[in-house]
């Protein structure tokens, strides 16, 4: 049970711990719950208090509507986890790394509207995180635009050489939680390392990108918080990211950079302690990832991708994968759409088409609440074990 939480949609009670009867495991969403646990053990510690009067003004002592506190603790847990270099870095708030996509994307674009310029490509490769598309869309101006896939671009000779190219990667992956790098030569790459920390994948060294992009939501599970923020070397392209964010929101949340003050606090004085959030997480997710494996293993119908064991900075030591999420490929010809033979199993995932994967792919969330796990390696042992009945 989960005394004082919301329940998940196969529980219900005052505690959630009444299961509901042959429910779907719901393993769509990113939300990141699996750390919930770590934050009740610190439930004190963590907690912060502001009175009615703290904070009213829009501008910070910074005159850029960020705390100078908040800036030098991102950098110090950078520095201490070994995941990013930061000492050449403009650091940039958003209201979660959300908000900074098409931020960055607007600061890489050539500037005003020069009509010299064409607008820039803004790119991904498949299996890419469908909201730099959906937003880039959405946001679709004169300086840039939505271009596809970067298949269509891998050869140089199709491309305008005044174009420049504005290029995604995401580092680790979402969908499928492997470490990626720039596909395109010569483009401006927004790195995304949402997924970047030592409980969710291995640190071979620190990232050291021109424009690297993180978020608290899967560092700490504050994905209600809202804050993310980007790592820029660039001084221009930094002033037009904040400018951007000035424009849209006027800075992020006060109360939100107060909160993550806090918990950033809690994270580094228990860094490499026996409360360690990085030790933790990571017996949490490499063990599901490990009891997912064993099932999927006798399987013939289904596969996840192949991990294998390696070296972490941080630990100091070769890790068993921790992925975040399961990326599913379906391997019998009659299961063409893959999302739709787990949803018939009784496990709502994420179709691997709004990746541009096509339908043999669907992704299964592993961060979620220990209930939500445990629903799906239920669900998922009974479809493996009905396959011998079932060809
Ligand atoms: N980038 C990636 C790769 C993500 O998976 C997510 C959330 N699932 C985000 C960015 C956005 O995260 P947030 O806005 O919560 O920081």
């Amino acid at each position: 049970g989960r005394p004082g939480c919301e329940c998940n949609s196969c529980f219900s009670g005052p505690d959630c711990s009444v299961r509901i009867p042959n429910c779907a495991a719901d393993s769509q969403g990113g939300d990141p719950l699996f750390l919930e646990p770590y934050w009740k053990r610190h439930a004190a510690a963590s907690a912060v208090v502001f009175s009615g009067w703290h904070r009213l003004s829009y501008i910070t002592t910074d005159g850029h509507f960020k705390s100078v506190e908040l800036d030098s603790q991102i950098r110090r847990l950078h520095r201490a986890v070994g995941n990013a270099v930061v000492d050449d870095k403009y650091l940039v708030f958003g209201t979660g790394s959300t908000h900074l996509i098409n931020a960055l994307v607007y600061a890489l674009s050539p500037e005003g509207n020069n009509a010299a310029s064409p607008p820039a490509s803004v790119v991904a490769t498949v299996p890419y995180f469908a909201m730099y598309k959906s937003q880039t869309v959405m946001f679709d101006g004169r300086e840039y635009r939505w271009d596809g896939t970067t298949a269509a671009w891998a050869n140089n000779s199709s491309r305008n050489p005044a174009r420049g190219f504005i290029e995604f990667v995401t580092s680790p992956n979402n969908p499928d939680s492997t470490l990626h790098e720039p596909v395109l030569a010569g483009s401006s790459a927004i790195v995304d390392h949402a997924y970047y920390w030592p409980h969710l994948t291995h640190i071979p060294a620190p990232a050291d990108e021109e424009v690297m992009l993180f978020t608290t939501s899967k560092l700490s599970g504050h994905a209600g918080s809202r804050f993310g923020w980007a790592l820029v070397r660039d001084e221009k392209v930094a002033r037009r990211a904040i400018s951007y964010i000035e424009e849209s929101t006027v800075g992020t949340s006060r109360e939100t950079q107060l909160r993550v003050l806090k918990i950033l606090k809690v994270i580094l004085a228990n860094l490499h302690g026996k409360e360690d959030i990085f030790a933790f997480g990571y017996d949490v997710m490499s063990s599901r990832w490990r009891r997912l494996n064993a099932v999927v293993s006798r399987s013939t119908r289904i596969s996840l991708q192949k991990m294998p064991p390696q070296y972490c900075t941080y630990f100091n030591r070769i890790k068993e994968p921790s992925p975040a999420y399961a990326w599913v490929k379906c391997e019998w010809e009659e299961d063409d759409d893959c999302y739709e033979t787990l949803l018939a199993a009784g496990i709502n995932s994420l179709t691997g088409t709004v990746n541009e994967a096509g339908t043999r792919y669907t992704r299964l969330s592993l961060i979620k609440t220990q209930d939500d796990f445990d629903m799906l390696l239920e669900r998922i042992t009974e479809f493996v074990d009905a396959e011998k009945h079932g060809r």
